[in-house]
């Protein structure tokens, strides 16, 4: 025989409770079964509520009541086609109905609701479904699990009395009906008879109390999901299945919060070696997850991780602790006695403080029974007062494989400290099965996905970006990431999720992802934002793996790095002002992502996507030394040079290269050698040498008073340069010579110029807008490196960006 266990989602709707039945007469055609169902989805919160509001004298309690009414009518009314069969059940219902009204009635009336009042009107959830449910289902025979479910009152709490109902349970099924139709989660107190129950979620656990008692084949539990999953896929996006898991994975998911399975449910079905089957009554096609005591190898070393919320922390402290025997002891009796159960404990080997992790509720029942138990200790100075934090949240990484797996609690506390999670406590039980630790609830979400992230539980790595500028580059970049995203999930298992895209006056920002069809024009329906703005919404939204990715020329988007850096975000800068700007802030940079576990990566900065930077710190990484760096880095200038001609003015290329797309987008930036100087400092430093944008000597070509001013009037006076540069290019075309703007590092000093170059010098033929660099080390100093291509350019700048975003996610 089997049992079968349907949720309240299972039965919450026409569409599902058609499904159950299905399923159940199925299976009966195989074999007896016993079926137990919840109450129906979201009733036992509501006959909560309505008690509350009774009791608090709202009137509202009789329209909730009569919502509850009609809910269960409509269900009937579509569901029992067979009108005797719906006289009955109406009958039934609402004489249930009827009762439960006059006890609201009661309780409003008399103003108070005691506990077992509680009991009694959240029973009537299970018996109104299982009603329904037997009556629907031909053949079905309904039991009321009252009468074979028996609790005793034990340490402040209703307990099962597990050898009086295993009794009654094998009494009451001795001649097993094809399909018995039972109700979940009720039962009645052994001495008083009173209707009591197991416990929110207790339907499991009948349903396990049942398979266990009659020796079940196998128990179902059937709810809204593919089975027991990796995480609770409300918060973790990439949750998925576990085919298999073993009786102690399940226990300890399950006791951290893996709402799936009620917690005690795996108790009596794991002594009898019973397996668990969890499927989803949505998807009966989908094989679940099968819960058993000796489980297939795997190669995951975890299996899942669950959390807890609402947590606080108690922790016993004092001076004198240390050896002091048998405070442990009376810490454990002094809450159990007060019905207080505590689901992590941690002990530094001092000895010197003990800290115990319990649900808020009982935060402050816990200090007053703890500050009673050690008066004594508190009065002589021996420990201090008790303490409780609230706020907290504990999460579990739980697998059997863990047993004797090195690095494993290295991998979870590294991974949690490169995100900027701190630890306030953790544990690890012998078994070495469940890490569990302690962190305040705003990062639990963060926690949990970056741990499912880093043990590679999910099928793809994610890494979350923040794209700031939408132009020439980051316009782009996004095309390009849109193109390479499926690529990027099937061979590199990545998902690059775009959480943020800003322009310079709005922001739109989605944490499952942004839609990129279309965000110009949610962008532009967005609210307004500013560089302030934007830091603020990405440090609250605390996301796990992200990266700031800059394509703007702005000062203030530049200024932000630093405090995103501070919050863990990396950052991706194809805007050359941070790297540039004066070198203690630059290394400050450097420095924080260093201790920080992120990247701050700008390999765009100097020739666009050439691997100029990477390739300066593999050098040196490897042991090399920088002597001399030549390049040509402006990709406008080299432009400006390669056209000039006697068709073609001075003036007219530097309106040309505007119009391609090569300058900056205010062109005194490069004409100015602004742009180059900031480049050979990013270089020089990333050589190892301290340099600033002053030391560098500047040896221009156009007169500083043209750079005064506004722009207009730099466009407007440009031409007369023209007749000058004519000439001068006469005598150089003459000479078989080209000009070409040097930057030049060597011995510690740096210079920018335009410098005349002959046809033997591998500059000569340098094309179109394009960059090259000599570097001349210890190891290539008679034929120095040379590094050549397009050096400016939309694309390939985001091309370079897209690398860098790459190099982040590949470690
Ligand atoms: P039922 O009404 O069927 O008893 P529950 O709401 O009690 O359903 O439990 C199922 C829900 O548990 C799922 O809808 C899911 O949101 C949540 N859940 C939390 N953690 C997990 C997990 N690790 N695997 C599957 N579901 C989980
Ligand atoms: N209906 C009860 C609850 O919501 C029991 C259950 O669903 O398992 O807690
Ligand atoms: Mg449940």
């Amino acid at each position: 025989m089997k049992v079968l266990k349907f949720g309240g989602t299972s039965v919450g709707s026409v569409d599902s409770i058609l499904s159950l039945k299905n399923i159940v007469e199925a299976e009966a055609k195989k074999q007896s079964v016993v079926v137990v169902v919840s109450a129906l989805g979201g009733i036992t919160n509501q006959l909560l509520s309505t008690s509350q509001l009774a009791l608090k004298h709202n009137d509202r309690w009789k329209d909730q009541f009569d919502a509850m009414v009609d809910r269960h009518h409509k269900m009937i009314d579509t569901i029992i086609t067979d009108t005797k069969k719906r006289e009955n059940l109406f009958n039934t219902v609402d004489q249930l109905f009827e009762q439960l009204k006059s006890i609201y009635y009661g309780v409003y009336l008399i103003h108070d609701l005691s506990p077992k009042t509680q009991n009694a009107i959240v029973s009537y959830g299970e018996r109104l479904s299982s009603n329904i449910v037997a009556s629907l289902i031909k053949g079905a025979k309904w039991f009321d699990s009252r009468n074979f479910i028996k609790t005793e009152w034990k340490n402040h709490k209703n307990m099962l009395d597990s050898e009086l109902t295993n009794k009654l349970v094998k009494d009451t099924f001795e001649d097993l009906p094809r399909i018995s139709l039972v109700p979940g989660f009720i039962s009645r107190d052994r001495d008083t008879d009173e209707i009591t129950n197991l416990g929110r979620g207790g339907s499991d656990y009948t349903a396990a109390i049942i398979a266990a008692a009659l020796d079940a084949e196998v128990l179902e539990i059937w709810t809204d999901v593919d089975g027991f999953m990796t995480a609770d896929p409300r918060i973790i996006k990439n949750a998925y299945t576990i085919p298999e898991l073993s009786y102690i994975e399940a226990m300890e998911l399950c006791n951290f919060g893996a709402k799936v399975v009620y917690p005690p449910t795996i108790y009596p079905v794991c002594v009898k070696n019973i397996p668990i089957r969890i499927k989803n009554t949505f998807n009966p096609d989908n094989p679940g997850t099968i819960i058993l005591n000796h489980i297939q190898e795997d190669d995951k070393l975890i299996k899942g991780i669950s959390s807890i919320n609402g947590v606080a922390l108690i922790t016993v402290t004092g001076l004198s602790m240390v050896g002091v025997i048998g405070v442990n002891r009376r810490i454990f009796t002094a809450l159990t006695k007060e019905g207080i159960s505590v689901f992590l404990v941690s002990q530094a080997s001092s000895e010197n403080s003990t800290s115990v992790g319990v649900k808020e509720e009982d935060a402050d029942a816990a200090v007053a029974v703890l500050d009673h138990e050690f008066a004594a200790e508190i009065e002589d100075g021996a420990m201090f007062p008790m303490h409780a934090e609230k706020g907290l949240a504990t999460v579990a990484i739980v697998g059997e494989k863990m047993k004797h797996t090195a690095g494993i609690a290295g991998k979870l506390f590294g991974t949690l400290g490169r995100s900027g999670i701190s630890v306030i406590a953790c544990a690890q039980g012998a078994s070495e099965t469940n890490i569990s630790f302690v962190v305040k609830s705003d990062v639990l979400r963060k926690s949990l996905n970056v741990l499912h992230d880093s043990f590679f539980l999910s099928d793809y790595k994610v890494l979350n970006l923040f794209i700031c500028g939408v132009g020439t580059v980051g316009g782009k970049l996004i095309e390009q990431i849109k193109k390479q995203y499926e690529e990027l999930k099937e061979r590199s298992r990545l998902k690059l999720n775009v959480v943020g895209i800003a322009s310079s006056h709005n922001a739109i920002y989605n944490r499952d992802g942004l839609n990129l069809d279309n965000f110009k024009a949610e962008l532009k329906k967005s609210e307004t934002s500013s560089p302030e703005k934007l830091r603020d919404h990405i440090i609250a939204m605390n996301i796990f793996n992200s990266v700031f990715v800059d394509c703007t020329a702005s000062k203030d988007v530049a200024a932000l790095y630093q405090s995103l850096l501070d919050h863990n975000v990396s950052v991706v800068a194809a805007n050359k002002i941070a790297a540039s700007s004066d070198y203690t802030s630059y290394i400050r940079l450097k420095n924080t992502a260093l201790s920080r576990g992120v990247k701050f990566r700008f390999e765009t900065n100097v020739g666009a996507g050439l691997p100029i930077i990477g390739t300066i710190n593999d050098l040196r990484n490897s042991g090399d030394k920088i002597l001399k760096i030549q390049a040509v880095l402006s990709g406008t200038l080299n432009y400006i040079f390669n056209k000039i001609s006697s068709d073609c003015p001075f003036s007219e290329t530097v309106r040309l290269a505007k119009e391609e797309g090569y300058a900056e987008p205010d062109p005194r930036v490069d004409l100015s050698g602004t742009d180059v100087v900031r480049k050979l400092v990013i270089l020089s430093r990333e050589a190892g040498y301290k340099v600033e944008q002053e030391d560098v000597e500047k040896n221009l070509f156009i007169p500083k008073e043209y750079f005064e001013g506004n722009v207009e009037n730099f466009w407007k006076r440009l031409p007369e340069l023209d007749a000058e540069f004519e000439v001068k290019r006469k005598k150089l075309e003459a000479e078989k010579k080209r000009w070409r703007f040097v930057a030049t590092f060597e011995g510690g000093k740096t210079s920018v110029g335009l410098q005349e170059i002959d046809m033997r010098h591998p500059f000569y033929d340098l094309e179109g807008s394009n960059n090259i660099v000599m570097l001349t080390t210890e190891r290539y100093k008679e034929f120095p490196m040379l590094i050549q291509g397009y050096g400016a350019g939309a694309s390939v700048t985001a091309a370079g960006v897209f690398a860098n975003i790459m190099s982040i996610a590949n470690i």
